[in-house]
C-alpha cells in the first residue's frame, strides 16, 4: 500500500485521530495514484463550523 496524507484543520475544537482513517469527523478519503504507488489523502472535517455552515 502506498502513503496516507491527512488534511485537518488546527486549532479544532476536537483532536483528529491522524493514525487511521476512522476519525469521529467522518473524514473524506481520496485515492491518489502516484508514482511510487497509490496513496490514501483524508480530508478531516471542521466541526468549528468552517466546513458546514448551518444556521436554522
Ligand atoms: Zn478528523
Amino acid at each position: 500500500m502506498g502513503q496516507t496524507f491527512h488534511v485537518y484543520p488546527v486549532d479544532d475544537l476536537i483532536a483528529h485521530d491522524t493514525e487511521t482513517e476512522d476519525c469521529i469527523c467522518g473524514p473524506k478519503i481520496e485515492l491518489v495514484p502516484s508514482e511510487t504507488g497509490d496513496g490514501w489523502l483524508i480530508t478531516h472535517n471542521s466541526l468549528d463550523g468552517r466546513e458546514a455552515k448551518e444556521n436554522r
